[in-house]
């Protein structure tokens, strides 16, 4: 089968190679796989400060349909769309293993990085970490499952926002407008922050019926400055990943407000972390997501509170992948997804 791989630490570029089709083990499955979107996170492990074990096939955010189960696992899982956690290998031993936050599992490999992932044909995940998915889900959109579970990880496992709470998302991305559709399915009025160099995504974020305001204009530095002055912003949701937003965050938010760090910063930033006291501000975050936040994820959209099919702006065959790197890295559109059915 065909597969997008990392070959060696520090290789300039992924390869489009051909390797076996893996079959799954005891305890295993095999999903063939319709969609696996592309993440900014595929971008630092192809730039190695995201750890990796290369030769290894990239790709976390997968969706597909289960087409063989290694012995012990239930055969009515063979037809599934499903979407699978990503934390392949723990020690399971852990305090963290032990209690739902594999992701912080000194041991973990991941899907993706750790282990072979889902840009390619197929790809094999322990059974324990499947997922069945609305049959009527698209089955491109269905790989953003998995960060949206992220969302539900940072939002509400425990609870962070409250109904009627005032709630400014900072970062237009596809992490953004999932955060912004989990804030208002939790009952708050969502405003979704980008810069001008986002007017593209707050446009598609503006047919979600969600509301957004440019931060970098003359009007969106004085809206900002009027709400932190009123002090009625309860909770801001940082997904930009950038200082200047969380600068931006811990300003704006009210105090006795939450600040939640959704956004991976790369090095040190400079922030206005004493506001965190003086405010009383909680500051709280995730990283990756865990078993209880799939659920989540998988209710949310399983009740159409959530929609992933406008946040997928382009599907591209495997061997497209430095188009969808290329639209990464210049912030176009929302979604990549790779359909590796496509020629
Ligand atoms: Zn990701
Ligand atoms: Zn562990």
């Amino acid at each position: 089968m065909r597969a997008v791989r990392l070959p060696a630490l520090g290789a300039p570029a992924l390869e489009l190679v051909d390797v076996p089709m893996p079959e799954p083990g005891p305890g295993q499955a095999r999903i063939a796989v319709t969609g696996a979107g592309l993440c900014g996170t595929d971008l630092h492990i192809l730039h190695g400060d995201y750890s990796s074990r290369p030769p290894v096939t990239l790709g976390h955010e997968v969706a597909g349909r289960v087409d063989a189960v290694g012995e012990g696992v239930d055969p009515a899982w063979i037809g599934a769309l499903v979407a699978p956690e990503t934390a392949f290998g723990t020690c399971g031993l852990c305090r963290w293993c032990r209690t739902g936050r594999p992701m912080l599992c000194a041991e973990r490999l991941s899907i993706g990085s750790g282990v072979d992932g889902g840009f390619a044909e197929a790809v094999i995940v322990p059974a324990r970490l499947l997922h069945r998915l609305p049959d009527w889900l698209d089955d491109h959109a269905a790989a953003l499952m998995e960060p949206l579970a992220c969302c539900c990880n940072s939002l509400s496992d425990p609870a962070v926002i409250d109904a009627g709470d005032r709630v400014l998302v900072l970062g237009a991305g596809p992490v953004g407008l999932l955060a912004a559709q989990v804030a208002r399915a939790a009952g708050a009025s969502v405003v979704l922050g980008g810069t001008s160099a986002d007017e593209e995504r707050l446009a598609i974020a503006r047919t979600m019926a969600l509301d957004t305001l440019v931060v970098d204009t003359p009007g969106g530095v004085t809206t900002l400055e009027a709400w932190e002055a009123a002090r009625d912003v309860d909770v801001v949701i940082e997904c930009a990943g950038v200082g200047a937003a969380v600068a931006t965050a811990l300003r704006v938010v009210r105090p006795g407000g939450s600040h939640i760090q959704m956004g991976l910063l790369s090095g040190d930033v400079s922030i206005p972390f004493g506001l965190v006291v003086t405010k009383e501000i909680r500051v709280r975050a995730g990283f990756g997501s865990a078993p209880a936040s799939w659920w989540r994820a998988v209710d949310l959209v399983a009740a159409r509170a959530v929609d992933l099919v406008p946040l997928v702006s382009v599907v591209l065959p495997l061997r497209d992948w430095p188009v969808a790197f290329d639209r990464m890295a210049s912030r176009t559109g929302l979604k990549s997804v790779l359909d590796p059915r496509m020629a």
